[in-house]
């Protein structure tokens, strides 16, 4: 077993040396451009393109002409809010979104709003996933985005897809999804869940960074969007600039690998999780898991460790590869925006981690960690006051704290 284990998986995923394999070629002898039309090198790399099209389309049950390239999910988020603002102005200008949204959709909501858009940022139960009442009373007659991610990048939850779909399609409302998180994990159907428009990239499934996709729907109804970058007019006039070829080939085989090995790998990495989450809970006393069990992508485990300090728990388990629910902006240590809005407290949230099980680990190394974190949790517990009184039975809540004179 080497060290350190890579556990973070939600972050980015190593590179499938099969998607290496398949994209080599087009870096060297199979250089061309795919627009351009008078040549083979042109039509090599065209190909190569429409086929890693087809590929993606087909894992999420679309047609190769619904696939627009970009340079990540970051960017489709961006072309899919602005693009559909700025389109449909006319129409409305009211979206619809949820406050655990990655970034790449939060601020690209504020950034709208200082257009002259309104968004309504929907809270979620302590589970984490939308309550459909409020969003359906949500929606105004000037509505005409919903965005709500598959699947959220810290704590797994898988909100309910489908019927949101439903939902907007009988209000006319367009549908927009984050599916970074789900697609190539889970079953996602564009056709099943109602999608309008769905943000991909390929390094969260084992393909290269710095290419994704935005799925747009052509038919019932024909999604239109106002480009955000200009020029020679490629990718059906939504997102010019030259493709990335061997970055797009890469991301059509990794699609190809889920789409053949994702029953199978979900089984495994799912016994994985659960396995790892047994261990913690039999082992240690005073965890918690955040978001719900039952409505979770298979690799996902978030859970706070209550009476250890989250940077010291990290600094315990130096040679794993995890995240934590504390952010370390600048100066501030802010806890997750995410865990907070499922109403977890600043404290738990600082003691949380993320675990992301991948393609690659292994049983040996989940034991490993297993080991390593029950450890680590009850060597900093045992230095623990604090653990200590909890332990003799004394409320902490009701216990009247004395700040000590700084000298
Ligand atoms: C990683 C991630 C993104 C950003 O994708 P990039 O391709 O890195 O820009 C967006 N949304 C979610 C849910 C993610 O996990």
């Amino acid at each position: 077993m080497k060290l350190p284990i890579y556990l973070d998986n939600h972050a980015t995923t190593p590179m499938d040396p099969r998607v290496l394999q398949a994209m080599l070629p087009y870096f060297t002898e199979r250089f061309g451009n795919a627009a351009s039309r008078n040549h083979a090198f042109g039509w090599e790399a065209e190909e190569a393109v429409e086929k890693a099209r087809g590929q993606i389309a087909s894992l999420i049950g679309a047609t190769a002409k619904e696939i627009i390239f970009t340079s990540g999910a970051t960017e489709s988020n961006n072309l899919a809010l602005k693009g559909v603002a700025e389109m449909y102005a006319e129409r409305g200008n009211h979206i619809i979104t949820v406050a655990t949204e990655h970034k790449a959709v939060l601020d690209t909501c504020k950034k709208l709003e200082k257009h002259g858009c309104k968004v309504t940022y929907l809270p979620v139960r302590p589970d984490g996933l939308v309550d459909l009442d409020q969003l359906r009373d949500a929606i105004t007659d000037k509505t005409i985005l919903v965005s709500v991610m598959y699947a959220n990048n810290e704590i797994g939850v898988i909100q309910p897809i489908a019927e949101i779909g439903k939902l907007c399609k009988e209000r006319g409302v367009l549908f927009h999804t984050d599916g970074v998180q789900a697609v190539g994990k889970i079953p996602v159907n564009v056709q099943r869940d109602n999608l309008d428009l769905m943000s991909l990239t390929a390094h969260k499934i084992y393909g290269p960074k710095g290419v994704g996709a935005l799925y747009v729907r052509r038919r019932n109804p024909r999604v239109q969007l106002t480009a955000q970058i200009d020029g020679g007019g490629h990718e059906r006039g939504m997102r010019s600039g030259t493709l990335n070829t061997p970055g797009i080939v890469g991301f059509g085989e990794a699609c190809a690998i889920c789409e053949k090995e994702m029953s199978e790998e979900s089984a495994r990495l799912r016994a994985m999780r659960d396995r790892l989450k047994e261990t913690l809970e039999r082992e240690l006393d005073e965890v918690f898991i955040n978001g719900s069990m039952d409505h979770r992508l298979p690799h996902n485990l978030n859970m706070s460790f209550a009476y250890v300090e989250g940077e010291s728990l990290l600094m315990g388990i130096n040679d794993i590869a995890v995240s934590s629910g504390s952010a370390c902006t600048s100066a501030t240590l802010e806890p997750s925006y995410v865990l907070k809005a499922l109403g977890v407290g600043d404290d738990l949230a600082h003691t949380s981690i993320r675990f992301g099980i991948g393609r690659f680990n292994t049983d040996e190394e989940i034991d490993y960690v297993a080991h390593r974190m029950v450890e680590a949790v009850r060597k900093l517990r045992d230095l623990s006051p604090l653990y200590e009184m909890a332990k003799e039975g004394i409320d902490l809540s009701k216990v009247e704290w004395v700040a000590e004179a700084h000298h």
